[in-house]
């Protein structure tokens, strides 16, 4: 049997991380993991339980509360991949908000927020066989990721990209500049944490796609998961 490896997608926001995961996970038969979907949950439970609003932000009351916050990934054949339930309610929808992407990257410094996380991730990963995307994976989540992928684009793309996402779904009282400027404040408060923050593993390999379309670079990134289950397997021969 082949043994399985963790491929790991770091990178700024919409930078087509989750799409690229999705159909890597697919078709190598793996599971996908989107991170980000975690803290945008955990978020989400903060702002519906009052805990977080553009006036208050009542931390101790929100950590008080995680333990008893219970996070699952339920495989949706139709869609062909998994959603994210928070205490048994499938919140997929709710966590694509303008409201929770405004407060997400600020409940992503919570060092008791990424502890939990993280254990969770690592619980997930821990039969290997996972394509998981976020900000941390390469650096902090599986440092030993067989494949690291580190994707970036420039911050006007990356803001059409994620501003025609939220049209598409249906939420036009979005304005691009709203976008914009939201992509720029996670940008900087992703990578200016003290725990954690946005970087590139130095044994990752980084693909500015600006102006590059999404076939190519699928088609490349499907070249290098699979060169890296096939070294994975000949080192696992070699024991
Ligand atoms: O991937 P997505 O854009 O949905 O992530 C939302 C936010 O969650 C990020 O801007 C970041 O603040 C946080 N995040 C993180 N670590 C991860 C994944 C996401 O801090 N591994």
């Amino acid at each position: 049997m082949d043994k399985k490896i963790i491929i790991a997608i770091d990178g700024f926001s919409s930078t087509g991380k989750s799409t690229i995961a999705k159909r890597l996970a697919h078709e190598l038969g793996y599971i996908y993991v989107d991170s980000g979907a975690m803290y945008r949950a955990i978020t989400y439970f903060a702002i519906a339980k009052g805990y977080i609003s553009e006036h208050k932000e009542d931390i101790a009351g929100l950590l008080n509360e995680l333990p008893e916050i219970e996070l699952d990934f339920i495989y949706n054949p139709e869609l062909k991949h998994a959603e994210i339930y928070l205490n048994g309610i499938n919140v997929e929808k709710q966590i694509r908000t303008m409201s929770v992407s405004s407060k997400v990257s600020i409940i992503a410094t919570m060092g008791a927020v990424r502890k939990k996380l993280v254990e969770l991730q690592q619980k997930i990963g821990a039969k290997r066989g996972v394509v998981m995307d976020g900000r941390d994976i390469g650096t902090v989540v599986f440092p030993d990721a067989e494949l690291k992928l580190f994707l970036t684009a420039s911050t006007e793309k990356r803001a059409k990209r994620r501003y025609q996402e939220l049209i598409d779904k249906g939420q036009e009282e979005v304005s691009f500049n709203d976008v914009l400027s939201n992509i720029k404040l996670r940008d900087e408060i992703d990578s200016t944490r003290a725990l954690s923050p946005l970087r590139k593993a130095p044994d990752a390999i980084e693909i500015d796609n600006t102006g590059m379309g999404i076939e190519w670079q699928y088609r490349r990134i499907l070249k290098w998961s699979r060169q890296a289950i096939e070294k994975a397997n000949q080192e696992h021969k070699e024991e």
